[in-house]
């Protein structure tokens, strides 16, 4: 498997699916006042009183907008907005492996990949004895694949109403709750119909009025692979979703309500080396699940045995047992990773097994991400944020994704269970400091 979160088969399969849902989902109450887009509406009742006093957070990701993109490109209203508010300079560090689905949940989570369960874009379950793949419509809307409290559940089951314009795991029920709006995945829906929609729901009245929004766009991710990160191409789609990110800046500051934009990126881009690495010129194996470079071994024997066959093989990658990958990694303790687990060294494009014989084989894509963020500093991703609860003109030295967590909560106002981020990271970025108790 490429290292294309959205592949064309699975953008594909989505504009199907979407075409079905619409048909077999009725709203249950239709917007009246946005545009025509198919918004699943969930009724969990209105803000509580105490929600409905709360602040605002639309949260926007920009796929695969590498940590260094603006300055590199001159990204005007993202670098105002870290101007406005705070801004990573040196980026924010991505969860290992640096992918959009591990990613976008670690960020709405809290937790790293083998905690929040996504531990690829795609991956075996052994006790489930199923695959999880995102052009998989009942996977992914299946809440049982995905840990932990995803900020909009958290929301919702205290009280407070949320929005999600896209986001990985927004399609499942999972905490007991969906977001009270949603849409299925179409990559399709015009990207100014979403901020359209986002302004839409702010002017909902207060009681349905969401607090917690989100919205997402797949570029520059799309053409950091197919051109690589410093392809005009590349450079032309950051600008246009920095135009976007202005646009919404604009409409949020005309609602007049207390809200903190918080723009992020799940990972970066690095350009491929070279051609495929091929597990299997390496190791035997006959008798593997795999899924992109995962190995599921059928017994421990064989999982010792491709181990000692990969461990020394290549430069290209380095081979544990899962028990073995170092602790930074945070990869070593769910059965979704598999036995060995394979971690490149640079930006190869590795997979299990080529095609077979006679059948046509592509070149990997021109971009690519993944790594280890600690050994690729490319991968790094981007954040900036601006509101009336956080600090003006301070920069963050770069910063795990998953203590946005309970800064996000913070910002809500909502009380966030345990999870692998500290609010104490980010705390000065806060006007109030991160002090619960003045919230
Ligand atoms: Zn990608």
């Amino acid at each position: 498997m490429r290292f294309r979160p959205w592949s064309r088969a699975a953008r594909r399969w989505l504009a199907f699916a979407i075409v079905l849902a619409a048909a077999a989902l009725q709203p249950v109450r239709s917007q009246s006042s946005g545009p025509s887009l198919p918004v699943i509406h969930v009724d969990n009742g209105p803000n509580s009183a105490a929600a409905q006093q709360a602040h605002y957070v639309v949260l926007v990701s920009l796929d695969g907008f590498r940590w260094d993109y603006a300055r590199k490109f001159g990204a005007r209203h993202l670098l105002q907005l870290g101007k406005e508010g705070i801004w990573a300079p040196g980026g924010m560090l991505p969860s290992y492996p640096s992918l959009t689905f591990p990613n976008h949940y670690a960020i709405v989570t809290g937790l790293y990949p083998e905690h929040n369960g996504l531990v690829a874009n795609g991956f075996y379950d052994e006790t489930k004895n199923a695959r999880f793949a995102i052009a998989d419509s009942a996977a992914l809307t299946d809440g049982s694949w995905y840990n932990g409290v995803p900020l909009w559940s958290l929301a919702e089951s205290q009280g407070m109403r949320s929005a999600c314009f896209f986001w990985p795991g927004s399609e499942a029920k999972i905490a007991g709750f969906r977001p009270s709006y949603y849409l299925h995945f179409d990559d399709k829906i015009d990207d100014g119909a979403r901020i359209d929609q986002v302004l839409a729901w702010l002017r909902l009245p207060a009681a349905d009025r969401p607090h917690f929004i989100t919205l997402y766009y797949s570029e520059p991710d799309r053409e950091g692979h197919e051109f690589g990160p410093e392809a005009p191409q590349t450079r032309a789609a950051a600008l246009k979703v920095d135009g976007l990110v202005g646009r919404l800046k604009s409409g949020l500051d005309a609602t007049h309500l207390p809200i903190d934009l918080v723009v992020v990126s799940d990972h970066g881009m690095t350009k491929t080396e070279d051609g495929w690495v091929n597990l299997d010129q390496f190791a035997d194996l006959s008798g593997f699940q795999t899924d992109g470079m995962l190995l599921y071994g059928r017994s421990e024997e064989d999982r010792a045995r491709v181990y000692n066959q990969l461990k020394h093989a290549s430069e290209k990658f380095v081979a544990w047992r899962r028990k073995d990958v170092p602790a930074g990694l945070h990869y070593n303790e769910n059965l979704r990773e598999g036995d060995p687990v394979i971690v490149a060294t640079g930006a190869y494009a590795i997979r299990p097994h080529g095609p077979p014989p006679g059948a046509e084989d592509r070149p990997p894509a021109a971009g690519m991400h993944g790594l280890d963020p600690l050994r690729a500093p490319e991968m790094k991703a981007s954040f900036f944020a601006a509101g009336p609860d956080i600090m003006a003109g301070k920069t963050v030295a770069p910063f795990e994704n998953v203590n946005l967590y309970p800064w996000l909560a913070h910002l809500l106002g909502l009380q966030s269970p345990k999870s692998d981020g500290s609010i104490n990271v980010l705390s000065e970025t806060l006007r109030d400091g991160g002090d619960v108790a003045a919230k």
